[in-house]
């Protein structure tokens, strides 16, 4: 497949949703690391693509972490093989598109002087004062309605508040990038801070995005702090997380997980109608049994033995555990 023709190839919903993903801006950050695109999608959930292209637009690797598996492409990779398409003066070098998408902004906005100072400055250039530049961006950040652009100020900003090491401001933006999504600043920030600081602003940081609704980054931050009874709410409200999970939550909440496995294998055992069905509920006593032990796990199987016994693929997936 190739960035010129996947229009072909996929089916007309999901490309439809992933150009309308595309066109709202949904595409919050797309950076070219590691010799490969990866790109944060924004939705009822934050989602990350990555894609390797070839010389010639080939795709030759593409992966999304949503759960959606009704077929090969979800709407996010669509979103961004179209901003990879779009992107057609893409040079494969660290930090490009951020740079392009800055001078879109310059080129936009038509303020000479905009573009001087900040050219100059991203040469290099010492006389300039600072302070004109944040107001600059400040100014950017303010009269630009693509959430795009505003985003790329507010990191040219924070770019410059490292220049002029101004602690103090990088650590307050570095907050607010983080809010909206940029999770690279989460280790900035760690770094600005001592211990205590840290534990304090960490623990606003998260208070704040759990409030509203606390996506992928919360979930990231929350299992690089390693922090427990947050990952134990969290698995709560997202059940189908638990099974990739619970082992970094044992053996504290050893019990509360065991429960929920319970209702996981009973709820799914009423959905259950083919032998898929049947290997899912399966699966959840697997993991059942390694949380509260054979003999649980058996007294289980036992019981859905005698109800299932009339279903002999059931009875067959049962008496393989
Ligand atoms: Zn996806």
């Amino acid at each position: 497949m190739n960035l010129r023709n996947f229009e072909n190839q996929i089916n007309d919903t999901i490309l439809m949703r992933g150009f309308d993903y595309y066109k709202s801006g949904n595409i919050i950050s797309l950076e070219y690391e590691n010799h490969e695109w990866v790109a944060e999608v924004e939705g009822s959930y934050d989602y990350t693509v990555t894609a390797k292209l070839t010389d010639s637009d080939d795709i030759t690797n593409t992966y999304c972490n949503c759960p959606y598996d009704m077929g090969v492409y979800c709407k996010h990779q669509v979103a961004v093989f179209y901003a990879l398409k779009k992107d057609n003066q893409r040079n494969k070098t660290e930090k490009k598109p951020d740079n392009t998408k800055f001078d879109e902004v310059i080129n936009k906005l038509d303020k000479q002087t905009l573009i001087k100072i900040i050219l100059d400055i991203t040469n290099g250039n010492s006389r300039i004062k600072y302070e004109r530049v944040e107001q600059l961006c400040l100014e950017g950040e303010r009269s630009c309605t693509d959430r795009g652009f505003v985003h790329a100020f507010k990191e040219y900003r924070y770019n410059l508040y490292e220049k002029t090491m101004d602690i103090a401001k990088q650590t307050t933006l570095a907050i607010e990038l983080l809010l909206i999504g940029k999770k690279n600043y989460y280790h900035k920030l760690k770094e600005l801070c001592n211990e205590h600081e840290w534990q304090e602003i960490l623990n606003n940081i998260l208070n704040v995005l759990s409030e509203k609704d606390p996506g992928k980054i919360y979930l990231d931050i929350v299992l690089n702090e390693n922090l427990k009874s947050r990952l134990m709410d969290y698995c709560n409200g997202n059940i189908y997380l638990i099974k990739t999970y619970y082992p970094k939550l044992l053996p504290e909440y050893s019990a509360e997980i065991g429960e929920m496995f319970v209702v996981q294998i009973f709820d799914s055992e009423k959905r259950a109608s083919s032998r898929s069905g049947y290997r899912n509920v399966c699966d959840w006593i697997r993991h059942y049994k390694k949380v509260s032990g054979n003999v649980a796990a058996d007294a289980i199987k036992k019981e859905l033995l005698l109800r299932n016994a009339r279903r002999p693929a059931f009875v067959d997936e049962l008496n393989k555990l």
